[in-house]
This record gives C-alpha cells, sequence and structure tokens, in this order.
C-alpha cells in the first residue's frame, strides 16, 4: 500500500511501542535512528516515569509509610490524653 510520492521519506517503528513514525527529511531520519528516539507519546510517559522514579528515590515508599503509620499512633494517643484531661478537669462530667 504505499504510496509513490512517500519515496522520498522515511519511516521507522518506534522501539517502545512499535507504532510506525514517518519522517520527512533524511536528517531527523537518521538522527531519530542514532538517538534510539521513540514517539511523541512514548517520550512523554518516559518522562513521567522518570519523575516518578525521582520522586520515589527522594522519598522512600517504606520510610513514608511508617511516619504515616507512627503520625497516625501519635495522634490517636494525643486524642485519648485530651480525653483523660478532660475526665480530671470535669470529675462529675
Ligand atoms: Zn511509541
Amino acid at each position: 500500500m504505499r504510496k509513490r510520492h512517500w519515496k522520498n521519506r522515511k519511516n521507522r517503528p518506534c522501539p517502545d511501542c512499535g507504532k510506525m513514525l514517518t519522517y520527512t527529511r533524511k536528517d531527523s531520519f537518521d538522527r531519530a535512528v542514532g538517538n534510539n528516539s521513540v514517539c511523541k507519546s512514548c517520550a512523554q510517559s518516559d518522562r513521567t516515569l522518570t519523575i516518578d522514579t525521582i520522586e520515589k528515590m527522594k522519598q522512600p515508599k517504606s520510610t513514608q509509610h511508617k511516619k504515616k503509620i507512627s503520625k497516625s499512633i501519635t495522634n490517636w494517643w494525643e486524642e485519648r490524653k485530651d480525653e483523660r484531661q478532660w475526665q480530671t478537669l470535669n470529675p462529675n462530667n
């Protein structure tokens, strides 16, 4: 199904998703091959993945999770402490 006027165009599949990419210029095609560049949507998701990875490296999930748990336990005890204080302050209550 190749059309004759696409003769000067270069096609290469995206190395990530296999989507066929068409290059109108030989130099951009050669550069894309040299960089092993992916299609626009894959480049986008790659960048998101990288940011996610950096965030995960900055704040390891396990540490964050532990902090959350210890904080919630602290809050629980603070609440109980407050209740006891109120009971002491209002013994008739
Ligand atoms: Zn792709």
